[in-house]
């Protein structure tokens, strides 16, 4: 029986994001002013810990350790301060022998999970873009969408939703050609 973890469905989800999409965006993470100083060095330490162990393990184990660790921090079982190598170990243990438990053969090709429902994947909006509320200058960027990260791009919540349409507006701008029918209240 596989394992079931990537619950996200046709969303660009994290667990599909390469080596350099994950360290960039780490490290724009890093360098934003709005993190404590804190947060600054944990993810720092975090990110130097998860690179070399990346040498030894499948990437995306190592994805899976990260969310882990953020997971705890999430929810106040571990702190950006911490030690993260029991942590890290032990979600180590944990993979491998959930991985020989389903029957998949370790050290062999990376396993990639892609769920191709239909063709290409749908992008994530970002939330806040809707609302011109977003701090981020760039296009797409990271986000955090229901305790994932994930990357979140500055398109229309309500055309991707009603038109599956990719569209370079925001949902409360005058350019968007659902606006009428998703607010219907009379002005
Ligand atoms: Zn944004
Ligand atoms: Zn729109």
């Amino acid at each position: 029986m596989a394992i079931h973890c990537d619950k996200i469905g046709d969303t660009y989800s994290f667990h599909e994001l390469d080596i350099r999409l994950f360290v960039t965006g780490e490290l724009e993470l890093i360098a934003r002013y709005d993190i404590t100083p804190g947060e600054h060095d944990g993810r720092i330490r975090l990110l130097r810990q998860l690179m070399y162990l990346s040498k030894v393990h499948e990437w995306s184990i190592i994805l899976r350790l990260y969310s882990e660790v953020v997971s705890n921090i999430e929810r106040g079982l571990l702190s950006w301060a911490s030690r993260f190598d029991d942590t890290l170990t032990w979600a180590i243990a944990r993979q491998v022998s959930s991985g020989r438990a389903s029957g998949k053969p370790m050290g062999g090709k990376p396993t990639v999970q892609r769920r191709n429902q239909g063709g290409k994947s749908r992008p994530t909006y970002c939330k806040d873009y809707q609302s011109n509320a977003c701090n981020f200058t760039e296009d797409k960027h990271w986000g955090t969408v229901n305790g994932e990260r994930m990357l979140v791009e500055h398109i229309c919540a309500a055309c991707l939703m009603k038109r599956k349409d990719v569209s370079a507006h925001s949902e409360s701008s005058s350019d968007c050609p659902c606006k009428g029918s998703r607010n219907n209240s009379s002005q």
